[in-house]
Order: C-alpha cells, then sequence, then structure tokens
C-alpha cells in the first residue's frame, strides 16, 4: 500500500488523509466542494501546527505531511491510481451507493474499497459493486489524529485478505483496530447510541436534569463527557439517525427513539454545530451552559 484516496474532506476525511500522510503515504483528498477541500487542508495544517506546539511532532513532520497530500474535485481522477479508497462522504445511503460505483469504476482492480461509515450496511454497500470482496469497513472515530480506535467492520462477503490487510494497515497509523461484523451499529454506535438514547429518555421523564445526568456519568462511570454533552458534540441528527437505523435494522422497540430528541432534531437543535442542543455554544467560550429551554 502506498498511494491512498480519501473522498469527502469534512471532518473525518481530513483527519484520515492527515493521519495517513503523516504516516508516509501519498494521499489524494478529494470533494465536490472545492472550499471544503481548502477548509479540510487548512485544518490539516492548523492540527500539525498544534502538534508541533506540543512538542510531539517536528517542523520537518510537518511539511512533510503536507507535501504527501494533494487535492482533487473528480473520483475519477483522484483514485485512478489508488491501492485503498476510504470513502469519508456525507451519511446518506444513496450517495455512497453512487460514490462506490464510481469507486469500483475507475480504481485499480486490486485496489480495497473502504467506507467510514457510522452506520450503513457494508454489506448493502459492497452489493452495488463488482469486488464485494474487497469492501470493508473502516470506521476512524473523531478526531482521528487523537483517537486510537479503528472499528473493522466484515460485510458478509468481505474476504480475509482484505480484513488481514486492512487490519493491519490500521496498526501501520499507530492505531488499534478491532475486527468486528457487519449488523445495524456495528460495535461502536450499538452500544453507545442507546446509551444516549437512555440518558435523553431519563431527561424527558425528568429522572434528573442534564448537568445531574451528565455528572453522574462522568465522575461515576469515569466517562471524559457525559451522555448529553456527547451527543451535542456528536449531532442530534446524526443519533437520530443512527437509532433509526438500529430500531430499523432489528425490528426491537428498545431502539425506539425518545420523542424529546426527535423533537430537537425537527426545531433545528443539533448540538455544538447549531449552537444548541442540551447546552448552549458560543463562538469563543468553552464553558458549558445548560440550553435555556432546559432551566429549571
Ligand atoms: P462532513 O459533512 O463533515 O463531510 C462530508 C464531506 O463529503 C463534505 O465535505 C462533502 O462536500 C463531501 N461530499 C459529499 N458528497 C460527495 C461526493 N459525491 N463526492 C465527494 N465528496 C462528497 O461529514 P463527516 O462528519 O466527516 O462524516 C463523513 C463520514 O464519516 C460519514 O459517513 C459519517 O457517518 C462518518 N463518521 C463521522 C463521525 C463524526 O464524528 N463526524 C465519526 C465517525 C464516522
Amino acid at each position: 500500500m502506498k498511494n491512498i484516496s480519501v473522498i469527502g474532506a469534512g471532518t473525518m476525511g481530513n483527519g484520515i488523509a492527515h493521519v495517513f500522510a503523516q504516516n508516509g503515504f501519498k494521499v489524494t483528498l478529494i470533494d465536490v466542494s472545492t472550499s471544503a477541500l481548502q477548509n479540510g487542508i487548512e485544518t490539516i495544517e492548523r492540527n500539525l501546527d498544534r502538534q508541533v506546539s506540543k512538542e510531539k511532532i517536528t517542523e520537518t513532520i510537518k511539511s512533510n505531511t503536507l507535501a504527501n497530500i494533494q487535492t482533487a474535485t473528480l473520483i475519477s481522477e483522484g483514485i485512478k491510481r489508488a491501492d485503498l479508497v476510504v470513502e469519508a462522504a456525507t451519511e446518506t445511503e444513496q450517495i455512497k451507493m453512487e460514490i462506490f460505483e464510481q469507486m469500483d469504476k475507475h480504481a485499480p482492480n486490486t485496489a480495497i474499497l473502504a467506507t467510514n461509515t457510522s452506520s450503513i450496511s457494508i454489506t448493502k454497500i459492497a452489493a452495488g459493486t463488482n469486488r464485494a470482496d474487497k469492501v470493508i469497513g473502516m470506521h476512524f472515530m473523531n478526531p482521528v489524529p487523537i483517537m486510537q480506535l479503528v472499528e473493522v467492520i466484515r460485510g458478509y462477503a468481505t474476504s480475509d485478505e482484505t480484513t488481514t490487510t486492512i487490519m493491519s494497515l490500521s496498526k501501520e497509523l499507530g492505531k488499534s483496530p478491532v475486527e468486528v461484523n457487519d449488523y445495524p451499529g456495528f460495535v461502536a454506535n450499538r452500544i453507545l447510541m442507546p446509551m444516549i438514547n437512555e440518558a435523553i429518555i431519563t431527561l424527558h421523564e425528568g429522572v434528573a436534569g442534564i448537568e445531574e445526568i451528565d455528572t453522574v456519568m462522568k465522575l461515576g462511570m469515569a466517562h471524559p463527557m457525559g451522555p448529553l454533552q456527547l451527543a451535542d458534540f456528536i449531532g442530534l441528527d446524526v443519533c437520530l439517525s443512527i437509532m433509526n437505523v438500529l430500531y430499523k435494522g432489528f425490528g426491537n422497540s428498545k431502539y425506539a427513539a425518545c420523542p424529546l430528541l426527535v423533537n430537537m432534531v425537527t426545531a433545528g437543535a443539533l448540538g455544538v454545530k447549531s449552537g444548541e442542543g442540551f447546552y448552549q455554544y458560543k463562538k469563543g467560550t468553552k464553558e458549558l451552559i445548560v440550553s435555556s429551554r432546559f432551566k429549571k
């Protein structure tokens, strides 16, 4: 593996490109939006600067990393020589199916096609290609340069060879990969999202307030962030869509999204990205303030 193409330059895509490039791979970062590409490269530079100021890397590593990254707006151009393509575009099944059709058409026949999806079936994505044995989930966590885990998801038809290659490649990136099978939510979100949903139900039923619920989980369970703050960070729309995938995939009412979560998403209270969720987010302040809607 030498040439890696990353499709999508958003939150996850620029982090994935950063980590591959820092480990000596030649990366092509692809996005339909030129401003997303520009923002992606700027984010990588900012994150590298932070690593330099913390003396985690040298200026030379920073400049080598940036030199390893080129950009493209056309998938057909950007993946021609790829050994691996990692798709990290918007979490919409139709978008991913269309991108994978292009990946299958334009990447070399030997290339592995990976997706960073949080919740869409790897088996379904693979079934739309002519190389289902070479399609796999490579689920990085946010922020990618910092988080250790890569959840490596085997679709129904993923080969042992593809899985072994991606497991050892993830280790080459300094990450700790864990192999799991393709069922709704995989492992990470199957466990995390019902916990977040239960925290919202606990709030909705008036058992405790936002700060109380988060404090119980932080101090009692040693979680670095409470579940309601984490939901804001992930995005309440993302949480809702993953709960819906679990509910549909298992047909079990225990995965039904809390009506409060549904209401908040409908009203546009999405968490950090919209400026308000369970907490309020103002630019330039890191202080956590409970949203006025939930004030006692
Ligand atoms: P994002 O919205 O920040 O970025 C998505 C990018 O994809 C955008 O820049 C968009 O322009 C681009 N895009 C859309 N359609 C495209 C196309 N046809 N061709 C090329 N680029 C295209 O999204 P994100 O948060 O980085 O999420 C990306 C993927 O990673 C999703 O599948 C998501 O579920 C998954 N994921 C996200 C997180 C997270 O915390 N954000 C964590 C783990 C996994």
